[in-house]
C-alpha cells in the first residue's frame, strides 16, 4: 500500500467511510470447489443461502453496481461471486467505468472463461486467478476450469496466481516450491499469492491446518519469498499469519471492508467469509496485509492501526450525527410541507 493510499484511506475512514468494497456481482458459477465458503450454508448468516439470493444481468447489473459504488465511493473495488465472468458482458462494461472513477478493481476469478486481453489497458486492476494446488490436485477440486483450461484462458493477460493453502497441501513437503517454481515462470504471471484455508468456528473440514502444519507453512513462506521474487509476501505479511486477530473487531480489513451479495443489498458481516469464520485460524492474505499495515509504526510506539481505530470510532461518531441530522432535516420537511398543512 502506498503512502498516499493510506492517506486517503484514513480520509474515508474518519469520514465513516469504507475504503474497501467487495460485491459478489453473481450468485451463479460452473464450479463445485469443496470448502467453497461463498455457497457454505453459513456465508449469508444461516437464514438464506447465496444461491437462494436474487441477483441481476445486463444493464440492470451495470447501472445498479455503479449505483452502489457511487454512493460508498471506496478506493478499492473487489469483483467477487459466484464467478464474477459469468457476467463478463457485464464486467466489460463496468470496468471502463469504475477505471473512469479512479478506483481500483479486483476481478477474482477461477478462470473458466478466457480473461481478454485488452484488459491490460486498465492500470488499476488486476485478475486474481484461484488454484488449487498443483495440476492433479487442483483438476480434481476445479474441474471443468482445469489446468489446461486456466493455462489457455490466461495467455496473453496479466493476473496474480492466489493458491489457499489446505492441510492436504501443507502435508506435502516441497509442494509450495514445485507450485512457485511452476507459475512464476510463465509469461503473463505477475505475482503469486497464498493464503491459508479459513475456518468457521467449530468447523471440522479436511482443509484445516493443524498448528504443526501452519507453522511449517509459515517457514516455509519465509524461507520461499526469498527464492521467488513474484511470491508478492513481505515478512511483515507473513508474521502477522502468525498472530492473526482474535476477533473481526481487531481486524483491520473486516473494519475496512464492505461486503455485498448477489441482490446487491444484502450486507455480509464480519468479513467476506461470513458467519462465524475462525479468526485465530484466519489465513486470508488481505487480512494479514492489512493487519501489517496496521502494525507499522507511525511515530514512536504510535502505530498505524491505533490511528486507525481512533479514526474509526471518531469516523462512526461522526456518521451517526450525521444520519440523525438528515433524518431529523427530513422529518421537518415533512412536517412543514404544504401537503401536511392541508392535511385535516
Ligand atoms: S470457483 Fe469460487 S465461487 Fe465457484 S465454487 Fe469454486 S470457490 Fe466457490
Ligand atoms: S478476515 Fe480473517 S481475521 Fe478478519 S474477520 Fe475475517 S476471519 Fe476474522
Amino acid at each position: 500500500m502506498k503512502k498516499s493510499e493510506v492517506l486517503q484511506a484514513w480520509a474515508r475512514i474518519l469520514a465513516g467511510r469504507k475504503p474497501s468494497l467487495s460485491i459478489e456481482i453473481t450468485k451463479e458459477c460452473p464450479l463445485r470447489c469443496p470448502g467453497c465458503y461463498a455457497f457454505d450454508a453459513a456465508h449469508l448468516g444461516g437464514a438464506t443461502e447465496l444461491r437462494q439470493l436474487a441477483d441481476f444481468k445486463g444493464d440492470e447489473l451495470v447501472t445498479k453496481v455503479l449505483a452502489l459504488i457511487d454512493e460508498q465511493r471506496p478506493l478499492h473495488v473487489s469483483l467477487v461471486g459466484g464467478d464474477p465472468m459469468v457476467r463478463h458482458r457485464e464486467l466489460e462494461l463496468l470496468l471502463p467505468q469504475i477505471e473512469i472513477r479512479g478506483v481500483h478493481t479486483q476481478v477474482v476469478t477461477s478462470a473458466f472463461r478466457q480473461i481478454p486481453t485488452a484488459w491490460k489497458r486498465y492500470g488499476k486492476l488486476n485478475v486474481v486467478v484461484s488454484v488449487d494446488g498443483l495440476q492433479p490436485e487442483h483438476d480434481a477440486r476445479r474441474k471443468p476450469a482445469t489446468y489446461e483450461r486456466v493455462l489457455r484462458n490466461i495467455e496473453g493477460a496479466t493476473v496474480t496466481v492466489h493458491c489457499t493453502i489446505t492441510s492436504q497441501i501443507a502435508d506435502r513437503p516441497g509442494y509450495l516450491d514445485d507450485f512457485l517454481s511452476f507459475w512464476t515462470n510463465r509469461r503473463g504471471v505477475a505475482k503469486v499469492w497464498f493464503s491459508i484455508f479459513t475456518p468457521q468456528r467449530g468447523a471440522t473440514d479436511q482443509e484445516i491446518l493443524t498448528s504443526a502444519q501452519r507453522a511449517s507453512t509459515i517457514a516455509d513462506l519465509r524461507r520461499l519469498r526469498l527464492k521467488y521474487a513474484r511470491l508478492d509476501m513481505p515478512e511483515a505479511l507473513i508474521r502477522e499469519l502468525e498472530f492473526p486477530p482474535k476477533s473481526p473487531e481487531e481486524c483491520i480489513f473486516a473494519r475496512t471492508t464492505q461486503t455485498i451479495s448477489a441482490d446487491l443489498r444484502t450486507r455480509i458481516t464480519p468479513c467476506q467469509f461470513g458467519g462465524n469464520p475462525d479468526c485465530e485460524r484466519c489465513g486470508c492474505i488481505a487480512s494479514m496485509g492489512l493487519a501489517a499495515v496496521g502494525h507499522h509504526h507511525v511515530v514512536g510506539r504510535l502505530t498505524a492501526g491505533h490511528l486507525f481505530r481512533a479514526s474509526d470510532r471518531l469516523g462512526r461518531i461522526w456518521r451517526g450525527h450525521l444520519t440523525k441530522a438528515i433524518s431529523r432535516k427530513t422529518r421537518l420537511r415533512a412536517e412543514v410541507s404544504p401537503f401536511n398543512i392541508l392535511k385535516p
